[in-house]
Order: structure tokens, then sequence, then C-alpha cells
């Protein structure tokens, strides 16, 4: 594939002299290379998208709205290759990879209806001043710039392509360089659609390209899911041009496990929300908190449960964890094992890679980890889960909420009232009561604190492309 590059309507190679390796991760081996888009690149797919928006932005919200029941649809239609593709280049076990293609499908869905929606929302204010009238237009943001990870590559791009399109704005997709085949369907299906020229663009690349694309002067928006250090470089270039910016970013979320629980259904739980997609989730609920009734009985059982997950190549085998995307973060997980064991942390399952080809590592657990531990307050970005113990529920809201981070949280109890005050308590953008990683379209999603800035999903990810103007008349 040397074509990988979607500008104008036009697929070109890319003219930087960096070249992207695609790998198996379950093998540690590349299987594809490109070459990266260059800066000159990046300009014409901004210049595309900017001379796209007058006619983009005008056509009626029902057209637009069938352009994306059309990539809906076309997702659909290459449904076993685009499985395939993310259990190859991201490690996904099959199941995963069928949830994420169904989640972007959803999205798209989704965003079609509130794009026909739209033109009600352009509606008369009613004034209390006698001599005026007032009415609200909603309008597109305008060029935007989409720049996106690889733990979730469908996903996330869908979470901001379908808003944005709904919305009447042109857009550069910059995805990842370690999944960017993936997102290339959605040029593939502009194609299908004939979606005019110029609306969608997608430059792929590493940091230089991404920063090309965050320090454009050209763009009116940049929307930004990723780390926190880049989230951070993306900040100063938007403050630079006092632009606006979306940041999803990292956390470091809790699990509050009462002691009314039951064991077998909490461990389920507790698993789940550190194992899938082996951890690497900006949502993973990587701290658990234990209450100290329960936790002499859970913990044996949730190691049991960590040792039992299969653990393999998903494109060869029957698995529960695939590998780790990447070396590079491969190597950032080992050096926690590392930290851990200089830590002297008590360590009941894991904490080491397994010994075979590929990025492979052991779900783990850490008990007892105090507080001022690097793997208790960083994100590590693995299936590494740290335990605590609590005794009050005061307790566990003020440790849950210890954190720079602040995306999500889950809170596991019987006593329905108490997990609807503790969830009402803690400091995240999204609680789960009894249930684990469920993200639904209509719900938001984003987090407080160091988390970020902004909120995707439901009429949220659609106001975060809009721009409210108002017509006020005087009848004088
Ligand atoms: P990353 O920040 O390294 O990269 C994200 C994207 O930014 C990639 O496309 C990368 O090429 C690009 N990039 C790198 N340097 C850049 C620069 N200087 N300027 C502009 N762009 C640049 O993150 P990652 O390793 O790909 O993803 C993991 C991180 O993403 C984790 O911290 C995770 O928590 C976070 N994440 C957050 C959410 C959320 O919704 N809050 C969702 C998924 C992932």
């Amino acid at each position: 594939m040397t074509n990988s590059h979607y500008i104008a309507g036009r697929w070109v190679e890319g003219q930087s002299s960096d070249c992207i390796s695609v790998n198996d991760p379950a093998l540690g081996q590349p299987f594809a290379e490109f070459m990266a888009a260059s800066v000159a690149q990046v300009d014409q797919a901004v210049a595309a998208a900017r001379s796209a928006l007058p006619a983009w932005k005008t056509t009626s919200a029902s057209e637009r709205a069938a352009y994306l029941r059309g990539f809906a649809e076309q997702l659909g239609q290459r449904r076993e290759a685009l499985i395939t593709l993310q259990m190859r280049n991201n490690g996904k076990p099959r199941h995963e990879a069928e949830i994420d293609l169904d989640d972007a499908i959803a999205t798209f869905g989704y965003y079609a209806e509130l794009a026909e929606q739209l033109p009600a929302k352009n509606r008369d204010v009613p004034l209390a001043a006698p001599g005026f009238t007032a009415r609200t237009r909603l309008e597109p943001v305008g060029v935007v710039g989409l720049i996106v990870p690889w733990n979730f590559p469908l996903v996330t791009s869908a979470w901001k392509l379908a808003p944005a399109l709904a919305a009447g704005c042109t857009v550069v997709l910059k995805p990842s360089e370690v999944t960017p085949l993936i997102e290339q369907a959605y040029g593939q299906i502009a194609d299908a659609l004939g979606l005019p020229a110029g609306v969608l663009n997608i430059v792929n690349g590493k940091a230089e390209t991404g920063a090309a694309l965050s320090n454009h002067n050209g763009l009116d928006k940049l929307s930004f899911t990723g780390s926190n250090s880049v989230g951070s470089q993306v900040m100063r270039s938007a403050s630079a041009q006092c632009r606006p910016v979306t940041l999803e970013l990292g956390g470091k979320s809790a699990i509050v496990v009462f002691d009314d629980c039951d064991i077998d259904q909490a461990v389920e739980w507790i698993v789940a929300g550190i194992s899938w997609n082996a951890g690497q989730m900006c949502s993973a609920t990587s701290r658990l908190l234990v209450q100290d009734g329960i936790a002499d009985a859970l913990l044996p059982r949730l190691q049991a449960a960590l040792e039992n997950l299969r653990v393999g190549n998903p494109l060869t085998e029957e698995v529960d964890m695939g590998p780790l995307t990447s070396q590079a973060q491969w190597l950032k997980v080992a050096s926690y094992f590392a930290t851990a064991r200089e830590e002297g942390l008590q360590c009941l399952a894991g904490g080491k890679a397994l010994d075979r080809d590929g990025w492979f590592v052991s779900p783990t657990l850490y008990t007892d980890v105090p507080k001022h531990s690097r793997l208790w307050t960083e994100e590590i970005f693995g299936p590494v889960l740290c335990a605590r113990r609590f005794a009050s529920e005061e307790q566990a809201i003020a440790e849950a909420n210890d954190s720079r981070f602040g995306l999500v949280a889950t809170v596991c109890s019987a006593d329905l009232d108490r997990a609807e005050r503790v969830a009402d308590a803690l400091e995240v953008g999204h609680v789960w009561i009894n249930s684990v990683q469920a993200v639904f379209v209509e719900t938001s999603w984003g987090g407080t604190k160091g988390s970020g800035i902004g909120r995707e999903l439901g009429p949220w990810g659609l106001s975060a492309y809009q721009s409210v103007k108002h017509v006020t008349r005087c009848l004088a």
C-alpha cells in the first residue's frame, strides 16, 4: 500500500522521508509500510478542507444525514476486513474488534438522526424586552483538525468524524502512526459515497505530521484524543492562535467495590475493567478500592481470574486478551513492572512479560499499593491493576477522587442508594454502577481535571463542532 493519504478526494503517496511501519503485535513484526505525509501535504489537506467548506456547510441537514447513514452502511459492508485488521494491527480479540465496529456504525447512525433534527434547533428566542425579535442559528465551527490515538482507532475517529460532518464542518483526520490502515476505510467510504472532495481528508504520519496539523493556522478548531503530554502541546498551539480545542486525555480510574457485592460478579467487572483491550484504555479502572469486609475473600478469586485469562494471538487462538499494540507500549508496561519490584510492591498475579514472541504481558495485580507509588498515581495503559483497601464510604470517595485525572469510575454495591450517592460524589465524567465500560452513543464521553476539556458523544459531541449565532432584529 503506497497511496495512503486521502487529500482533496484523491489517494496520494506520502512525500515525507519518514517511513511508517505497520506491525502485527502478536508476532512483533511489520506487515506493511509506507511514507508519511509531508508538511506540504498537511497544508494541501487543510486547503482542500477550506475550499470544500462553503458548499458543505450549506448542504441540507438531511443530505448530510444521508451521507452519515452511508458511512454506517459501508462500515457494515466492510465488516470482516475491518475486524481482521483490528485483530492483526491492534491485537484485539475478535469479540472486542466486533464491538468497536458496531460502536462506529452506531455513532454514524446516531449523528445522522441528530443532523436531521438540526433545522428545528434554529428557532426564535423569546425576549422579555419589547421591540426586538431574536433567533438562534447553530453554525458549523468550520475546518477542524482531528488527531487520534491507536487504542480504539475506528471508534475514536467515528466519535469525531460523525458529529463534525453532521454539524457541517470539513475535516482533516490524522490517525495514529501505530494503526494507520484502519481509518483508511473512512476515506474509501467517502470515495464510494461520492462525498464531495475535500470534506474529509486523511493524512498519516507521526508526531511531525500531528504537529504540522495542530500548529496549522488554517484550522478553526482542533479535537485531540491522546496522551496528556501531547495534549498539552496541542493546547499550547491552540492557545497561540486563540482557537478552541477539545482534549480527550488520560485516566487513572477507580473501581470501588463495597462489601455487599456478589464476589463473582465483582471479579468479572474488575477483570473486564483492566483486561479489555489489554488494559490500553483511557477508561481502564486500574485502581481497585475494595472494602475491608470483602477484600480477603475477593483478592484470591481475582488473582485466579486474572491468571486464568487466555492470553494469545487473536488471529490464531481463542483469547480473552491479546498483546499490547506496540513495542513502545510493551516497554513502558515492562518499566512499571521494574518500578514495582524496586518499590517492593506485593504482586499477586503477573508482573512480567510473557516468554514468547510478540508484545505480550501477563494480567497483573498488585495489592496494598501505597498512595504515593507511581503505579497508583500514573496511567500505565496496560493490564496492570493496583488494589487498596478502604473502611468507609467517605474514605472510598476521598481515595477515588485523590487523582490528577477524572475520566471515569465504577461503583459496585447491592445498596443502590449508596451507589448513586457515591456516583454523585466522584469527580469524573462518567460513572458506571454495577457495570463496566458500557458506553452508549447517547451519553457523554470526556473527563474532569487532567482528563481533558470538553465532551464527545451525545448532543454534547455535536455541540463541540457548532458555533452559536444569534440574530437580533429591532422592530421599530
Ligand atoms: P499520543 O498522545 O502519543 O498520540 C496521539 C496522537 O497524537 C497520535 O496520532 C500521534 O501521532 C499524535 N501526536 C504525537 N505527537 C504529536 C505532536 N507533537 N503534535 C500533535 N500530534 C502529535 O497518545 P497514544 O499513545 O496514541 O494514545 C494513548 C493515550 O491516549 C493515553 O494517554 C490514553 O489515555 C489516551 N486516550 C484518551 C481517550 C479519551 O477519550 N479520553 C481515548 C483513547 C486514548
